[in-house]
């Protein structure tokens, strides 16, 4: 079975009926992008940044961190670079930072929320991406964003270090700008920002998460509450809509896009990328290849009817 997947490695992505679709990985460090081309992925579509600090006694400062993109840049010749900033809060342990402990972190200061309160981290990592950004393209994109004045504060920052470099002769290129949409309020604040961005990527693991009220690390909750259920795929659908009304791109890289009976179903629902993990790329490719879009725009419509996991999960089984 692996030998049949294999056949499509380097096969680009598209449907019987010439659909092109941009399949991109999700990954968490360095050594995971030597393997892109194992897989045949279009590029990097969720850099978790989070592993640089992690692990470290100390932050990488602005010049590490800037080796450590062109780096990356290097390795993906052109490929499609998305990096996240730092998506780091109470949950994680972090031995560099010694944050706060809070009785709720999956509410508290974590995401963009934490990086605006801590505007030096943020602008270390500006700095070091604007640098970057010379060598290859980049997109950058910010967690955890709820509303336009979060989106206010990070373009005064992307200002102030673009004046800072300019003065200080530093050369630095255009970054692409998008957020993680992975709150309901950013779903239904996303008209908002819009039209200071210029992709947006969907959170399902976190937009699941804060829609259902349902701890996403409490495995008694899990089945109960998924990625597929309709309240998230409307929201999904609502998110996919908003953007594309807006000439912005829009792409998935939570779970839902490694599951390969869904993942064709979003490309009807519209979506223009999805980020996936390396171990499943292969799988969704031959699931995408496999579908037309013209059955899948409907599929998508008629999934989006049904009200109750059972029968959505039965129509999801149906071949498409
Ligand atoms: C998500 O929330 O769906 C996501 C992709 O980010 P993470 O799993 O890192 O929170
Ligand atoms: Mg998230």
């Amino acid at each position: 079975r692996r030998q049949n997947l294999l056949a499509f490695k380097d096969k680009p992505v598209y449907t019987t009926d010439h659909h092109k679709v941009t399949l991109l990985a999700n990954v968490g460090n360095l050594n995971e992008i030597k393997h892109l081309s194992d897989v045949g992925a279009d590029g990097i579509g969720l850099f978790r940044t989070e592993f640089m600090v992690m692990n470290a006694k100390k932050i990488p400062d602005e010049q590490a961190q800037y080796l450590l993109y062109c780096n990356a840049l290097q390795s993906l010749e052109g490929n499609i670079f998305t990096i996240r900033t730092l998506d780091i809060g109470a949950d994680k342990e972090l031995p560099s930072l010694s944050l706060d402990s809070e009785e709720n972190p999956a509410l508290g200061l974590r995401g963009i929320r934490y990086c605006l309160a801590h505007p030096e981290l943020l602008r270390t990592q500006l700095r070091a991406v604007l640098r970057a950004s010379y060598h290859g393209p980049i997109r950058l994109m910010f967690p955890m964003v709820n509303h336009v004045e979060e989106i206010d504060q990070i373009f005064a920052m992307v200002a102030r270090c673009e004046k800072e470099l300019h003065e200080e002769e530093m050369l630095f290129g255009e970054v692409s700008y998008g957020i993680v949409v992975e709150t309901p309020a950013a779903v239904m604040n996303l008209d908002s920002m819009l039209d200071r961005l210029d992709f947006v990527s969907i959170g399902t693991n976190d937009l699941t998460q804060y829609a259902m009220a349902a701890d996403r690390t409490n495995p008694s909750l899990n089945k109960d509450y998924p990625s597929f259920s309709p309240a998230i795929l409307k929201l999904v659908k609502m998110t996919i809509d908003t953007a594309k009304s807006n000439n912005v791109r829009v792409a998935l890289c939570g779970e839902l896009a490694s599951d390969p009976q869904i993942a064709p179903i979003l490309v009807g629902m519209g979506l223009d990328e999805l980020s996936v993990s390396l171990g499943s790329m292969l799988e969704i490719k031959s699931a995408i290849c496999q579908c037309e879009y013209k059955q899948l725009k409907a599929k998508a419509k008629e999934i989006l009817t049904h009200n109750r996991i059972e029968s959505l999960q039965a129509s999801l089984s149906e071949n498409t």
